[in-house]
């Protein structure tokens, strides 16, 4: 089997409906190896039914991972939107851990002027909580805040990296598209190769063993990520990402974003799959 799996960020267009069920089952059929469930909007999913999306899962050889609700900021201003965030983490993680899913993905917080310490302390107590509690439930997922592709919003690859040294059973997702938005750069292969290493520096060795990665074409303007696009259409470097994920022999989920899901998925894997043949 190959180190990294590529699949979507939700169902993919041509599934037969828009369930997270049909979405495993397309997933198998394009021959991608994983799945996102996008509980963006919110948790809706019930337990039996968490069940049935694991159950699926397991039988199409399908690895599956889930977004939580855009709707969290752990920098809030009012204790009530504070619990709020970290309840949907809980949830999303709760209902995920039903489903099969190894890891959960979500968008920490927004910097609302503060100084960006202010906001890392604040984001590291509040998420602490959140994965005591999900310790004492015996809840084993990954958390893992996103690499943000805002000025605004909290997510540097330093704050995630931080957050994953200093709070034990937080990893950090790494949104390559994210980042190379957030700044113009990090679109080489030396580049990408650096946030590899800085992984493995400040995580240890088995860090690029235990990879969850987001990657999308992206237009972008001076305060960051404007939209996603597809690759072919963005000025992404993927081949190179590509390249350096492979020398580094990183192993994981590649997760697809670009509006087309599937399309990218599949030249994502294909371009993966080559390189493994060229060595
Ligand atoms: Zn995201």
């Amino acid at each position: 089997m190959a180190g990294l799996l590529f699949g979507t960020g939700g169902t993919p267009h041509s599934a037969k409906a828009a369930s997270t069920i049909d979405g495993i089952a397309r997933i198998a059929e394009l021959g991608l190896g994983c799945m996102e469930i996008e509980f963006v909007q919110g948790v809706r999913m019930g337990e039996a039914g968490a069940r049935l999306v694991a159950e699926t899962a397991a039988k199409a050889g399908v690895k599956l991972s889930a977004h939580a609700p855009y709707f969290i900021n752990l920098n809030a201003r009012e204790p009530e939107k504070i619990r709020a965030s970290q309840d949907r983490i809980l949830q999303t993680a709760r209902i995920s851990s039903i489903c099969g899913a190894e890891s959960i993905v979500f968008h920490a917080a927004f910097y609302l002027g503060d100084p960006a310490q202010e906001a890392y302390n604040r984001v590291k107590n509040y998420l602490g909580e959140v994965v005591n509690r999900l310790k004492r439930e015996n809840i084993r997922v990954w958390v893992r805040p996103e690499i943000s592709g805002k000025a605004s919003q909290f997510g540097t690859i330093d704050e995630v990296l931080n957050l994953s040294t200093e709070l034990e059973g937080v990893a950090p997702c790494i949104d390559f598209a994210h980042w190379h938005a957030r700044n113009g750069g990090f679109n080489s292969y030396p580049e990408f190769a650096s946030i590899l290493l800085t992984v493995k520096e400040r995580l240890g060795d088995n860090a690029l063993d235990n990879m969850h990665i987001h990657i999308s074409g992206i237009a972008y303007g001076k305060k960051g990520e404007i939209k996603h696009l597809n690759l072919k259409e963005s000025d992404f470097q993927y081949i190179e990402l590509l390249r350096a994920l492979r020398h580094y022999n990183a192993k994981g989920l590649v997760i697809c974003e670009s509006p087309n899901l599937e399309e990218d998925a599949l030249l994502l894997q294909a371009a993966y799959n080559e390189l493994l043949k060229t060595g």
